[in-house]
């Protein structure tokens, strides 16, 4: 039994297709899942559009935020079942005894291999899961925003984890995608005064970043940061990654101020770093998430703390996965979502 798939095959601009793959085969700890919703990352469009800074193993199905039900368990898994629904971890190939994953930090193993780039990803009908990666979704979570966990696990590691948030710290998010309007909203949660700052043609994601209770402002931030003393806002998150907003981000940010970057840029940096040492401020980097976080970030979407309702721009199928990427990367929609026909 085959089923239409969105394969990234070759490392030049355009190269994803539909291709038909067959139903694949599971190991014995792993389990098949039957994909409901997957999720359009702006790492998907970068593979897409080939700009890309990570090694792909081509032909590759895309794809790694998903949400689907069990249709096929491994004989040696246990604690789950068919039917169940879950949403699955990015870390689909880990090295066990790597240091980094006996401490719990798999998400920093650097043999750590994902889904959509590394091995088959979710957009497709089904897709091969080991059941270390997955988790339960409350039944009050509809596997359309669950799909989202994803992108909300990588917000909470850059903010809750990476970053150190008071009650009334007043916070700048740079880059108003997906993982900045997410940045934001986690923010909010930890009580914090939030503007979250893009460009010209960004007002559209900047109007859904309104939702989420932060003020919006495009391009020059420098006043807000400086509001109550004049001294800078208490942290930045840095979701654009150009290295020009890390130079924005130490302007803005206060002495011991922290700075936590969750967004890439292949540029080098080409300013000085000596305000970052003056100001005493602290440059945290924040990648992926791990089991922990998912636990909690399933909870505050499942009580509605968090919902990832207003970024969803709409839903497409697998076959229409052109449109889906075209409004994400024309910044029509802040998120494209997927399923199978
Ligand atoms: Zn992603």
């Amino acid at each position: 039994m085959s089923s239409a798939a969105v394969v990234n095959y070759a490392p030049e601009k355009g190269c994803v297709e539909i291709r038909e793959i067959e139903r694949p085969e599971i190991g014995d700890e792993d389990v098949l899942l039957e994909v409901a919703n997957v999720g359009v990352c702006g790492s998907d469009l970068h593979q897409w559009t080939a700009d890309h800074s990570w090694p792909v193993n081509y032909p590759v199905v895309l794809g790694h935020e998903f949400s689907g039900r069990i249709a096929q368990l491994g004989s040696r898994v246990e604690g789950w079942h068919e039917g169940q629904r879950v949403v699955s971890e990015t870390a689909a190939i880990i090295s066990q005894n790597n240091p980094m994953t006996r401490r719990g930090l798999y998400n920093l193993d650097p043999t750590r291999k994902g889904f959509g780039y590394g091995v088959n990803g979710a957009m497709t009908k089904h897709v091969c899961v080991p059941a270390r990666v997955l988790h339960a979704v409350p039944d009050a979570l509809p596997l359309e925003r669950a799909c989202l966990t994803e992108p909300c696990c990588v917000a909470y590691n850059a903010v809750v984890k990476n970053g150190r948030i008071e009650p009334g710290d007043r916070v700048v998010v740079l880059g108003p995608g997906t993982i900045g309007i997410l940045c934001a909203a986690m923010a909010r949660l930890c009580g914090a005064e939030v503007a979250i700052v893009g460009l010209e043609a960004d007002r559209q994601r900047l109007e859904i970043a309104r939702q989420y209770g932060c003020e919006t402002i495009v391009g020059d931030a420098h006043s807000w940061a400086m509001q109550r003393d004049g001294l800078g806002c208490d942290g930045v998150i840095d979701a654009a990654g150009a290295s020009a907003t890390l130079k924005l981000a130490i302007d803005w940010v206060r002495p011991a101020g922290w700075i936590s970057k969750v967004g890439w840029g292949p540029q080098p940096l080409g300013f000085n770093l000596d305000p970052l040492v003056q100001k005493n401020v602290t440059l945290q980097g924040s990648f992926s998430h791990n089991w922990p976080i998912w636990e909690r970030v399933l909870a505050l979407l499942a009580s509605g703390q968090l919902d990832v309702q207003p970024i969803i721009g709409g839903v497409w199928s697998i076959t229409d996965w052109h449109t889906a990427f075209e409004k994400m990367h024309s910044g029509e929609v802040v998120k494209s979502i997927l399923t199978p026909d």
